[in-house]
């Protein structure tokens, strides 16, 4: 396995300092990491910057879900619905081990605003707006029913429910892995570097002043296109280029709370109407986890340092509260919480829920494209409009026309063999017959080494260490952490505990006791000093500790 390998780094940088022409995409998140790997598929020759890790903003804050969008119907956004479930299909055949079905319930209760009937005709819907791609046809379970697929949820005046599948992802792992496939394919894509503007000549963007944040070192590079997919910080990365181009984002917070299983145990995703306001929240299984999600707030503060406040957390727990009562969970309970910036595009006049989650593309003709806005599910759809209006812009690509897009039809990197449900089933079966891991470890090293997950498990075994588990309990394990800087681009303790593996979130204490021992082991790998492995662990423990800043506030 080549991709994010510690090598690596210095052969990009070098193959920047070469005099030819890049197409240059800007941010890490998932919609960069889509924009470069369909680049680099159609033959072009692509670089990515992000400034601090991939997946840093949203992309690894979101609620994991890969949707068609249920709650879309309501605002009869049919065409989004369509696009989405089409997506979901590509992504669990191109990336099967990291986009998997995942049944939901949604609770009906006497006097709630919908009837079971309005359910079962707006899932009806759902299901033909799938065009055949449902995982199954939903079902109307009725209470009893319902009391034996989900015991804890409260049932005084529950009728039924409704019963339907979509898909759930690992997001940074999800992000990490395209990043992979466009490496192998031929891409550079460097984290710790950041973009700060372009110059322009006769018209034309001809070069990009980036900054290798690790060392400091600055770096002009030659380009004939650029693409911003900077997410939140789109317009602060539009003002770099343009200062009068004014504000297209509005970004709005959504926050998640993190229990574990044994205190929140979950066989289903759950929708539910918050007992606040009666948006859609979910409560989701997610692995050795369970996640309630999500708040929807305008947020004008510094978005660098986006965190859950003591207001959101009393506004999720409300709901937890009222509608899994047996369990009595109060604010002790929770392991952790996380919060990120939708980058909505504006529309005056618009609540920060109402406001559509369908992305915008700006161009301009000297060659810039900048795309914000959209949805995970959907990110594969939008880096290909995106792409294809910077190759419209582009004189060389007009006149040399590219390949078609094939991101429909590649598998990622490690997906070959696991297009179906069934196989990526029939494999986390083996690994947990053949292998003796627990069900979390195989659902663990299938999402991160997908095909390779049984030769990796062999291989740690016959590693000294590599199998020790990193916190007991937990399916992560200190092999995992070689991995990830050997060949997931990891450079920092935040990156290996918080993105590619979930420590973070899932330990009872967040990873602080290890987080010593695993800044030293990637100190070792990537050659630093004694002072770099403790500043690395010091901002981990800040990390850590800005997380739980909420339970100081009144
Ligand atoms: P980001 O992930 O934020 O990436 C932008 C990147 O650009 C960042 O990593 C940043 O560091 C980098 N960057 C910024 N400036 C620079 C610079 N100058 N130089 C270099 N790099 C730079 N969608 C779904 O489909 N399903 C869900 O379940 C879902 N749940 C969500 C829940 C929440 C709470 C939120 C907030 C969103 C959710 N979404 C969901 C939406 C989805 O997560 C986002 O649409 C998506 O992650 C946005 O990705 P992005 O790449 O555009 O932005």
């Amino acid at each position: 396995m080549e991709p994010g390998n510690i090598a690596g780094r210095a052969e990009a940088l070098a193959k920047l300092r070469d005099d030819s022409e890049w197409l240059l995409v800007v941010g890490g998140g998932i919609t960069g990491a889509c924009v470069v790997r369909d680049a680099v598929l159609r033959g072009v020759k692509v670089c990515l910057v992000e400034k601090n890790d991939f997946a840093y903003g949203t992309s690894s804050r979101s609620s994991k879900l890969i949707h068609g969008g249920i709650r879309y119907l309501e605002q009869a956004q049919f065409g989004l619905v369509m696009e989405a479930t089409r997506e979901r299909a590509i992504l669990s055949r191109i990336a099967g081990h990291l986009v998997r079905p995942l049944s939901f319930i949604y609770p009906i209760y006497r006097g709630a605003r919908r009837s079971m009937f309005e359910i079962s005709l707006g899932l009806t819907l759902y299901d033909i707006l799938s065009l055949g791609r449902s995982y199954r046809f939903h079902r109307m379970p009725g209470k009893a029913a319902v009391a034996e697929l989900e015991p804890r949820l409260k049932m005084q005046r529950l009728v039924g429910a409704g019963f339907y599948f979509d898909a759930t992802t690992d997001d940074a792992l999800l992000t990490v892995a395209m990043i992979q496939d466009a490496v192998r394919h031929g891409a550079v894509c460097l984290n710790q570097m950041s973009y700060h503007g372009a110059d322009s000549a006769n018209g034309r963007v001809v070069s990009a002043r980036l900054r290798d944040e690790e060392t400091g070192t600055d770096l002009s590079l030659k380009v004939n296109g650029i693409v911003h997919a900077a997410g939140p910080f789109t317009d602060e990365v539009m003002r770099n280029f343009d200062e009068d181009s004014g504000s297209q984002v509005r970004p709005t917070k959504g926050a998640h709370l993190v229990f574990s299983r044994d205190r929140f145990p979950l066989e289903h995703a759950v929708v539910l109407n918050s007992v606040v306001d009666g948006r859609v929240n979910f409560a989701i299984p997610w692995g050795p986890g369970t996640l309630f999600g999500t708040t929807d707030t305008d947020y004008n503060a510094d978005k660098s340092s986006v965190q859950t406040t003591r207001e959101d957390v009393r506004y999720l727990l409300g709901t937890v509260q009222t509608y899994f009562p047996e369990l009595a969970l109060t604010e002790d309970d929770i392991c952790s919480t996380y919060a990120g910036l939708r980058p909505l595009v504006h529309q005056p006049g618009k609540s920060a829920y109402r406001t559509s989650r369908e992305h915008e593309i700006f161009s301009r003709p000297d060659g810039v494209v900048t795309i914000c806005g959209g949805k995970y599910t959907t990110c594969r759809s939008m880096a290909k409009e995106a792409l294809d209006e910077v190759l419209d812009l582009t004189e060389k690509w007009r006149k040399e026309p590219t390949t078609r897009c094939r991101t429909s039809r590649v598998s990622l990197l490690d997906a070959d063999g696991l297009a179906g449900p069934s196989e990526v089933f029939a494999l986390q079966k083996r690994l947990v017959s053949e292998y003796e891991l627990s069900p979390d470890q195989a659902e663990h090293f299938l999402r991160a080494y997908g095909n390779r997950a049984v030769a990796v498990v062999e291989a740690f075994k016959g590693t000294d260490g590599a199998m020790t588990p990193l916190v007991e309990g937990l399916p992560y394990v200190w092999g995992d952490v070689d991995a990830a800087v050997r060949e997931g681009f990891a450079r920092t303790t935040s990156d290996v505990l918080r993105r590619r593996t979930r420590v973070f979130f899932l330990a009872a204490d967040q990873g602080k006791e290890i987080s010593g021992d695993v800044s030293k082991r990637i100190g070792e790998l990537l050659g630093r000093d004694s002072d770099w492995v403790g500043r690395d662990q010091g901002h981990y423990l800040d990390d850590v500790a800005r997380s739980r800043a909420w339970m100081d506030e009144p």
